[in-house]
């Protein structure tokens, strides 16, 4: 699947949206992602699956492990196209963890895999469950990579159906702000 068909699927299904967005952060954005938002198409969650595991089948993983919410159905979709088993880690207080009896073999070949990766925290925090486990990590999957300077290092290759640059702004420096373009809180649609 090539980037242009990933961005299809994303405007297609109101996944990526064009405005003035404030996010968690508190930053303000141009452009907002909400892959749920694809992913409630269960024929898009199959398809990005099976492209991701175009890219990573080479490598050999036994496990797909995403990190939760975002990374469940991704993991799941993944999983499913390489034929093997699909594993979430989950907050157990501060820290993520593999609970509900999921375990993982010593030496066996997982794929972390996520919705988006925006700064690689929850990436290497995942990676980090599996090797605790005594899993190894060959690689990352995610349908979207958003990493900017301020990202982490990944120890393993990261595999995305789409690179995504996201500049985000203090509102202070925010240029729809400037221009008087009305603010959307996410998860409203956006006035256009
Ligand atoms: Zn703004």
């Amino acid at each position: 699947m090539r980037a242009e068909e990933v961005m299809e699927r994303l405007w297609a299904t109101e996944a990526l949206l064009d405005g003035h967005f404030v996010l968690t952060s508190g930053l303000h954005s141009g452009r907002y992602i909400q892959c749920a938002r694809l992913l409630q198409y269960p024929e898009h969650a199959e398809a990005v699956g099976r492209a991701l595991a175009e890219r990573v089948r080479d490598l050999q993983p036994a496990a797909v492990v995403g990190p939760a919410l975002g990374g469940i159905l991704v993991a799941h979709e993944l999983a499913r196209a390489l034929g093997v088993r699909a594993l979430f880690a989950e907050r157990e207080g501060e820290k993520l963890a593999l609970r509900r009896g999921f375990s993982l073999t010593p030496g066996e070949r997982v794929v972390i895999a996520e919705d988006v990766v925006t700064t690689g925290g929850s990436t290497l925090e995942t990676a980090e469950v599996v090797t605790a486990q005594g899993g190894v990590v060959v690689a990352g999957a995610s349908i979207v990579d958003r990493r900017g300077p301020q990202a982490k290092d990944l120890p393993f290759p990261l595999f995305p159906l789409l690179r995504l640059e996201v500049p985000t702004y203090p509102p202070e420096a925010c240029p729809w702000c400037r221009d008087g373009i009305p603010l959307t809180k996410p998860g409203s649609r956006p006035r256009v």
